[in-house]
């Protein structure tokens, strides 16, 4: 009899690990088991089109349901894998249900770190993770509504972005003093600062939220720096806890993530860890990592089903992540982190430029706004550990593709 995988998590991890399967030549019983109502679908657009009203919800799906016919995989929509026995290989379904697996790739993604304030709990206070969280804050996302949201990360400013170009009135509070602080220079930061207050966002950097307090069902923000704001809808947008409670219990090791060897392995054997919930080694920075992105989570999900095929491939990439906010294509390569030179090539009053971040001479990233030509060469550069110089990286008289390396 051949083996059987058992899949946790229906994210981009736990939806391109079926497909990679099966590619990979995989013929033994697939089962997806996932807390969500829907097949495998794509979050970045939730906070872009989606929250926009510009795409169905059906055109959110990575794959028709007949691809999972298609590939015969037992799907099980709307159930959670409560307890896993990692010695037994098997699991406890919030069903009832029980499952045993020969290998078990768990792709549990994360949830919405709660607002740590008192009052986080009025219903005016919404999160961003799935598609039932749009569903259920779009009667309050309408023209004229106050929203406030917390937190000024990529999320926060993309839902800045549509509300501004739906009607709505946003304020965005962000506790750090530039947006975007865990991620990007002041120089960038600065940039979109600029760009969300030109389209009328009331940005508050250095603000936090100290409560929320009712007001004949409106919620009242209180923020640090004293200030009342009613709100009609919150939305907090204040980074992700990896889903690792069922890894943890199970006694596999944990560390900012479930901990996996560079294809993919957890501490058990058999099991594996993918996408947002996973901590891996990077070679390319010499330091484990855990990324939020979907490059990240699909070619993970690749990197393990490889494995589990017998064609180990070693996970080895330049992670890249992008952002859409108004006109504006932000697409970044590589981690900044410990950077001491910022070159910028292009005009950022133009809204065309590149950010390039240097240590010790080293490209380490890049953040490129409209500019995919300077993004495909960095990520290139990054890879092979060799750019043209900061002199030539910084004129933009030189084209693109052009720089000497
Ligand atoms: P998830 O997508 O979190 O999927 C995990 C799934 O597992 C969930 O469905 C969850 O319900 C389920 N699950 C968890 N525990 C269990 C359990 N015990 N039993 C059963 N099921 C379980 N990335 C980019 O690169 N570019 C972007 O522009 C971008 N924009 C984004 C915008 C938003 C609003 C959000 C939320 C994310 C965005 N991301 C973006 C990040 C990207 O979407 C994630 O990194 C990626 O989706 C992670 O995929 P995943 O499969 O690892 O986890």
């Amino acid at each position: 009899m051949s083996a059987n995988v058992v899949i946790v998590g229906g994210g981009h991890a736990g939806g391109q690990a079926v497909a990679s399967l099966r590619q990979g030549g995989f013929d033994g019983d697939i089962t997806l088991v996932t807390a969500e109502q829907s097949l495998p679908y794509q979050r970045p657009p939730l906070s872009k089109a989606y929250l926009a009203g510009e795409l169905p919800r059906e055109r959110l799906l990575m794959r028709p349901s007949a691809f999972y016919e298609g590939a015969g995989v037992d799907v099980r929509l709307g159930i959670e894998v409560t307890g896993l026995d990692a010695g037994h290989r098997s699991l406890t379904l919030s069903d009832g249900g029980q499952l045993t697996y020969d290998h078990m790739i768990l792709a549990t993604g994360g949830r919405p770190r709660p607002l740590p304030c008192p009052g986080a709990d009025h219903p005016a206070v919404h999160y961003l993770r799935t598609i039932a969280d749009v569903d259920a804050m779009r009667p309050r996302f309408v023209p004229g509504a106050c929203i406030v949201i917390v937190g000024a990360g990529y999320i926060g400013l993309e839902v800045a972005a549509v509300a501004i170009k739906h009607g709505l009135r946003p304020v965005v509070l962000e506790m750090a003093p530039m947006v975007l602080a865990r991620v990007a220079s002041p120089e960038v930061a600065g940039f979109f600062e600029n760009v969300h207050r030109g389209a009328g966002v009331d940005l508050r950097t250095g603000v936090a939220v100290s409560a929320i307090e009712d007001r004949d069902g409106k919620a009242v923000v209180v923020s640090t720096a004293g200030d009342r704001i009613e709100a009609d809808l919150v939305v907090a947008g204040v980074g992700l806890l990896p889903n690792v409670e069922l890894a943890q219990a199970a006694g596999i090791d944990c560390d900012n993530g479930i901990v996996v060897d560079a294809f993919c392995r957890a501490s058990a054997s058999g099991v594996y860890a993918v996408g947002d919930c996973s901590n891996h080694p990077s070679r390319l920075y010499g330091r484990r990592l855990r990324l939020e992105s979907v490059h990240n989570a699909l070619e993970q999900a690749k990197t393990a089903a490889a494995d589990i095929c017998g064609k180990p491939l070693a996970y080895d990439q330049v992670p890249w992540f992008w952002s859409d906010q108004y006109e504006l294509k932000l697409q970044t390569a590589g981690l900044s982190q410990g950077y001491d030179q910022v070159v910028i090539r292009g005009n950022m009053a133009m809204r065309s430029f590149a950010a390039f971040y240097l240590k010790d001479g080293r490209l380490l990233a890049v953040d490129a706004v409209n500019r995919p030509a300077e993004f495909t060469l960095a990520k290139r550069w990054i890879w092979d550990r060799k750019a043209p110089s900061p002199q030539q990286l910084g004129d933009d008289s030189i084209e693109a593709k052009a720089l000497a390396v």
